[in-house]
């Protein structure tokens, strides 16, 4: 029996298994071996996921693999006529990593497998037949077999169309967004050396960054359905420089394209019996801010970090699990989708919000590196969310005022019906800035809940990073 089953050899998965056998704690990996080289995922990780993946001793994955360093995002608009560019840094002397992510997420794999504590199957969990407060019972199938293994705590790390989730009768919200066209060009299109690139100018963002050896992964976000032909419509790439432009649409004819949905989940729940979920599993949005690595390692080390306080106690831990992540997942999610709205609809509101952005990021230099912040979820407060809104918000209505007093602008009622629109579209991040208070509120009023000692692990302190196997050679 393991202490620890994990389902998902992913971000999540590695640095989950990464962070509980530094407790001491025997961990089975178990990984379907889905092949990352034909899909999109996360290639730019923000420095709280670099910082994270030194803390758990897998910094070497980092340096051992060809990575551009990033020192924050460039976002360009551009409606044909005019462009403007902001920078958009993470703080002083941090700095985020871009990568390749089938050869980052081999990599961790490996580095993993190598760990004292745990072992690495090549499987899928295929069911769980028995999830309660003792432990739980799974079946794994794979390496031509199928068996059945017990563990007294079953983390989830399968990614966003988690079956274990599924398995276990956690139900979640899913919202599918719109679709991704992934492409690489010559790095030497992008013009900001060191920057994550967010290109708003067309009718929906189109992401951009080196991914080494001279390639630059370019995510074109397209309407739900379309095919890769849809990247031809004049509109769709408009908000490019225009010999970044020409590469995307010759890496059209010249590769096999790739494709992923960009969607919203959020579980009902992120725990049951002694089953807990972490990163994409556990809630995923948009790749906008390019968020769901960072968060995967972040997951990590709070379940880390909960049972090292209870004790290896589960049924303690896994709700503490919960509530300390909830936050900072809520403002991700509403971060995500405020951007997302803010840079695809064309209502008067949103673009006044949009006018408000570059003129907040421009004119204050607090205002990029807070924004900044929030995106790479260096900040997770739901107020600091709220404040900052509120901020781009007022930076709108000015923009607006300032249209009215202008001869020949527009309307005065369309003025004041595009100015209430944009205050009104606070009201949701306010409400949930409030809501945040109050349970942090509650949280630190509520006594500690009796619980039985059922699923308890003998957890250590964590131990100090780097720990390999040596090497057999
Ligand atoms: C187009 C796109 C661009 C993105 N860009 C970024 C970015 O720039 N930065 C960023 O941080 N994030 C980005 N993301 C998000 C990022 O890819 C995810 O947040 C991250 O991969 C989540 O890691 P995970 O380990 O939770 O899941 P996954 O990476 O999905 O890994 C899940 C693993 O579980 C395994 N598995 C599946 N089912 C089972 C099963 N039943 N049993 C056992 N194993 C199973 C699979 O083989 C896989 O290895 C992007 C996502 C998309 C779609």
């Amino acid at each position: 029996m393991f202490d620890v089953l994990i389902a998902g050899g992913g971000p999540a998965g590695c640095a989950t298994a990464a962070a509980l056998s530094d407790l001491g704690l025997s961990v089975l990996l178990a990984d379907a071996g889905v092949d990352r080289s034909k899909q999109l995922a996360g290639e730019l990780l923000h420095p709280s996921g670099v910082e994270d993946l030194r803390a758990l001793g897998l910094g070497a994955v980092i340096d051992g693999t060809h990575v551009p360093r990033v020192r924050g995002f460039a976002v360009m608009d551009s409606d044909g006529a005019t462009h403007r560019t902001v920078v958009l840094p993470y703080a002083q002397e941090e700095h985020g990593v871009t990568f390749e992510h089938a050869a980052f997420a081999g990599s961790l794999l490996e580095a993993i497998g190598a760990r004292v504590g745990v072992t690495v199957a090549r499987a899928r969990v295929t069911d769980v037949r028995r999830n309660d407060a003792a432990g739980v019972e799974v079946v794994l199938t794979g390496e031509g077999t199928t068996r059945l293994v017990q563990a007294r705590l079953l983390v989830a790390a399968d990614g966003r169309g988690s079956l274990v989730r599924k398995l276990l009768g956690i139900r979640d919200h899913h919202e599918r967004m719109s679709t991704m066209l992934g492409l690489t060009v010559d790095a030497r299109h992008l013009p900001h050396e060191g920057h994550g690139h967010l290109f708003i100018g067309g009718p929906a963002p189109v992401l951009g960054y080196a991914i080494g050896h001279g390639v630059a992964r370019i995510l074109v976000d397209l309407p739900l359905g379309s095919r890769p032909q849809r990247v031809r419509d004049p509109e769709t790439l408009q908000g490019l420089p225009e010999n970044l432009r020409a590469a995307v649409l010759s890496a059209l004819e010249a590769q096999p394209s790739r494709m992923a949905s960009n969607d919203t989940r959020l579980p009902e729940t992120i725990s049951l019996g002694s089953a807990v979920l972490v990163g994409d599993a556990a809630g995923c949005a948009h790749p906008l801010s390019a968020s769901g690595m960072a968060f995967s390692t972040r997951d990590a080390r709070v379940l880390q970090a909960v049972l090292r306080e209870t004790d290896g106690n589960v049924q303690k831990a896994l709700p503490i699990y919960g509530r300390r992540r909830r936050p900072a997942q809520r403002t991700r999610l509403s971060l995500a989708s405020a951007l997302y709205r803010a840079f695809t609809d064309r209502s008067a509101e949103m673009q006044a919000l949009r006018v408000g952005l570059f003129d907040y990021w421009s004119r204050s230099s607090d205002g990029a590196r807070a924004s900044m912040a929030l995106l790479s979820g260096r900040e997770t407060r739901t107020w600091s969310m709220a404040r900052e809104y509120a901020r781009v918000v007022g930076y709108g209505a000015a923009s607006l005022l300032s249209e009215g007093l202008r001869p020949g602008g527009r309307k005065l009622e369309e003025l004041v019906g595009a100015g209430a629109g944009l205050v009104a579209s606070a009201w949701p991040h306010v409400r949930s800035a409030v809501r945040g208070q109050v349970e942090a509120a509650g949280q630190r009023l509520k006594l500690p809940l009796e619980t039985p000692s059922a699923g308890e692990l003998s957890v250590g302190e964590a131990r100090a990073p780097e720990r390999s196997r040596p090497s057999s050679s």
